[in-house]
Formats: structure tokens, sequence, C-alpha cells
């Protein structure tokens, strides 16, 4: 039998159908290989006896002609999904044990599929982050290291866990959620694939809310094939989630391998920064070359408004999380620091409960709400957000079908590296933020490796609701790109 966790979901469905393993053999090869990582801290709390009850399941619907496209995968799922009867807590001390009665939509969604619960994935506390560093577990390792060294690195965030748990077989796919990179971050830099799909097009309902305007639900997976699998499982209309779309849900999968030959391609010339490493210019060139050699022809386009997308995103998003954040008072959720009034009690429990940064974004976001200066920082934001998003109408109306930039400005760096000035560490989320204040899908690819052995990732953006023209020209970049494993040493 071949290692039964470094398949992709695709040949696992393949031997699954034609019974060359069981679901719970596939479970127990992937619960085992959790057990032996633990030190990368991936998981927050693996779930055993849910996932061989799941897999058990699976088997018997597949002996029956009954499993779904998902029958038998097992899959890790951010600890910002809500999943009933098991513990749910945003990475955060304020949500205590809290155990929510009800299942979000998207795993719902997993597991009317068949797919199978291995356990709960880190991500930084609220999803607030780009290493996973804010976590009230602790920080998650990247399984990949520098040649010849022993730092551990980050992998990103805030879906660190989901990133380093399907970078190092620990899971078939894994679910994330992106409010301004958290997706294609972390996929970037574990040599993972990860899409954030365009707002509307997965349910928000049930996942724990950071900046609703913003947050949407994705899958990170080793292929684009098995993220195009996840995604058709993931998306669809829910009545529960008012900003969710009814569209039809595509066969995403149709996508990969479908020709290019064609397609316009646009190159911004804001996303070349001053002082952007070598590697990375170099990187995106032969991103372009590989696009072109696929019969897409490449276009070099302007956003003007790219160099406010971060600031007016520090304006918006704290903005929403303080609202967000302001039902964690100690009376319905997890934690509760007792005081002498009330008041007193919801203060010490916010204070007990919330991390630093994501006490930070509650400061600002107040504070850009507040009478006197709405008017300067939030309204002025989201006007600045509706010009953003006019830049890539404009260049969607010019027959542009998708735009090609990196997905970060570096590869993974060290654990406790960054993170003295936040400013730093938000600059991580330079190439992928204005997708968010856009509402657009953007997919992450990996795409080469820099001097030091990392990983590097290539981003698309597409038109909205046209996740299928990323898969393609996606499966093209990877194609030409081949697929990079971190050398196992944990
Ligand atoms: N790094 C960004 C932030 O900290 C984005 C996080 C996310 O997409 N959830 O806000």
């Amino acid at each position: 039998m071949t290692d039964l966790t470094s398949m992709t979901i695709a040949e696992a469905r393949q031997g699954l159908a034609s019974k060359s393993f069981t679901a719970l053999e596939l479970t127990e090869a992937h619960l085992a290989a959790i057990e032996a990582a633990r030190m990368l801290n991936a998981y927050v709390l693996p779930t055993p006896d849910r996932a061989r009850e799941m897999a058990k399941d699976a088997d018997a619907k597949i002996a029956k002609g009954e499993g779904g496209p998902l029958a038998g995968i097992p899959l890790g799922i951010k600890d910002l999904f809500a999943t009933r009867d098991i513990r749910t807590t945003a990475c955060s001390k304020i949500l205590g044990n809290f155990i929510p009665p009800y299942e979000s939509t998207v795993t719902s969604q997993l597991w009317r599929d068949g797919a199978v619960l291995l356990g709960k994935l880190n991500n930084d506390e609220f999803a607030m982050g780009s290493s996973n560093e804010t976590s009230c577990f602790g920080p998650v390792t990247n399984p990949w290291r520098r040649g010849g060294s022993n730092t551990a690195l980050v992998p990103g965030g805030s879906s660190g866990g989901s990133a380093s748990a399907v970078a190092a077989l620990l899971c078939m796919g894994a679910t994330a959620t992106d409010t301004g990179g958290s997706i294609r971050q972390p996929a970037a830099f574990t040599a993972t694939v990860g899409i954030k799909p365009t707002y509307g097009r997965c349910s928000r309902w049930g996942i724990v809310a950071f900046a609703s305007s913003l947050d949407q639900a994705g899958p990170i997976a080793r292929s684009t094939r098995d993220a195009a699998i996840l995604m058709r499982s993931m998306a669809g209309h829910d009545p529960k989630d008012t900003t969710s779309v009814d569209i039809a849900v595509p066969d995403y999968e149709a996508a990969i391998g479908k020709s290019v030959k064609g397609m316009k391609i646009g190159i911004p010339k804001e996303y070349r920064l001053d002082g952007m490493p070598a590697e990375i210019e170099k990187l995106w060139s032969q991103g372009a070359e590989w696009l072109k050699a696929a019969g897409a022809e490449l276009v070099e386009v302007s956003l003007p408004h790219t160099k406010y997308a971060l600031p007016a995103y520090y304006i918006v998003a704290p903005a929403e999380a303080s609202s967000n954040l302001a039902r964690y008072d100690g009376v319905r959720y997890g934690l509760r620091e007792p005081g002498k009034n009330i008041i007193e009690m919801y203060e010490n429990s916010r204070a007990e409960g919330f991390g630093d940064e994501v006490r930070r974004r509650v400061m600002i976001g107040t504070y850009v709400l507040s009478a006197g200066y709405y008017d300067a920082y939030y309204l002025r934001a989201q006007k600045v957000r509706t010009l953003i998003k006019k830049d890539f109408e404009d260049c969607f109306a010019k027959g542009v079908h998708a735009i090609l930039t990196p997905a970060t400005p570096s590869a993974a760096f060290g654990v406790g590296e960054k993170g003295a000035d936040p400013v730093e560490m938000y600059l991580n989320d330079i190439f992928t933020v204005t997708v968010n204040m856009a509402g657009l899908p953007g997919i992450a690819v990996p795409s080469g490796m820099d001097a030091q052995g990392l990983p590097l990732g290539l981003q698309l953006i597409g038109r909205p609701f046209d996740e299928e023209t990323l898969f393609s020209l996606g499966a093209v970049i990877e194609q030409a790109a081949g697929h990079f494993t971190p050398p196992k040493w944990w």
C-alpha cells in the first residue's frame, strides 16, 4: 500500500472507490501522523473518536454506492468554524471551552458530502495576524526550514494551522478564512494552494466573525485540483447569511486542465514595489512567461489606488472587529472574570480574555468609529475602498480575465522575528488585502523557491464569481512549477 498520507484528495478518492484501502485506514494513517507531529502545534484539538466514527460511516456508504463527493476524505478545520459539540475557540482565551450547539454552514456541507473531521486547527486569535503567533495556544511551526538551519519558521497566518497541517501531510485538505490574506499568505509560505473565493460565495454563518464585510472562507490543499474539489462542497447559497449569493456552484474541477489560450492577463505596475527582493521579481516574470507559453496574452495594467489599500484595510477591519467583538463580555461565552459590579466584570473578562493584538484592534476600531472621528477615518476609508474596487472594475472592463501578482513580499520568516513593530507584520498582506477590499476571488499557487530553499507563491486575482478561470490559470502555473514537499524532520 502506498503511503496513505501523501496522496492528493483526487488520488484518495480513486483509491477508496477501487477499494485499495478503506476510509478508516486512511483516517488512522492521518491520526498517527498528527500524533507524531505534535511539535508543529498545527492542531489545537484532534478529534480521533469523531474521525473514526465518521470514517466508518463513510465506508458503509461507499460500500452501498452512496458515498458523496468527499466520502472518507479526512480534513482539518480551522478553529474559527463552529463545530457542533466540539470545542471552538477562535484560538482566544475569551472563548474558553465554548462548545457550540450548532455547525457552521461550510463544515456542514463538507460532512454532507462525506468528509471526515480529524480535528480543529490552530490560527491567530480571532484570525488577526500573519504568522499564527497571536494564538492563545502558541505559535505553529512551518514544516519548511531554511536549508541547513534548524530555526523554526512561521507558517504564515492567520490560517497557519491549516497551511502547516496540509503541507506536513496531517490532513488531505483544510478549511481556512481570509479577511486580508489569511488563506493566500500561509499557502504561499508552505507551498500549498489556497483560494479566497468571491465575497458571498461561501456562507459565513457559524464562522467566528472578524470583519464581516471582508471575511470569506476557502480551502487550503496540496493541488489546484484538490482545492477545486473542496471549493465545490464549501460554496453555495445559504439563506442564513444575507451576504451569501444565490448563484449556481459550478464544477470547479472541470476548470483544471482547461486551455487558457487567448486569455488576457494583467500585470499591475503598482505591485512592483521599491526594494522588492529580486527573487520575488524573478518569480513574477517566470509566472508571466509560463502563462504566455500556454497561450495567454500579457498586458500591463494600472491599479492606481493600490498604495491606499493597506492603510484603509487597517481602519475598516479593526472598526468591524471592534463591533463584532463587543459580544464577548463574560456573560454569554467562555471566560468570566468576576468584578464588584457588572461593568467591572465586563472589563476584567475582556482584559483577561483578549490578547495584545486583539486589544490593539479593538482600541483602533473603537477610535475610528467614535463620534468626531468617524467621518475622518471610517467614512474616508470606505470611500477609498470604493476607488480600489473601481480600479479592478476598470481593468476587467478592458477585457482582462485575471491579474497576476506575487502572493507575498517575502518567504516565511522565523518565529519571533517580526512583531516588535505591528506594521512590519501588517506589510505581509500588501499584495492580498486589495482583493478583500474589492470582494474579488484570489488564488495563491506554489511557484518556486527562494535562495534558502523556502517556497514562494504567486497570486491570481479574478473577476467576481469567476473562480474557474483562477483554477485554470493556477493549474498552468502548477504544471510548470511542479510540486514542492518539505523534507520530513519532525
Ligand atoms: N493579516 C491580516 C490581519 O491581521 C489578515 C488576517 C486575515 O485575513 N484574517 O488582519
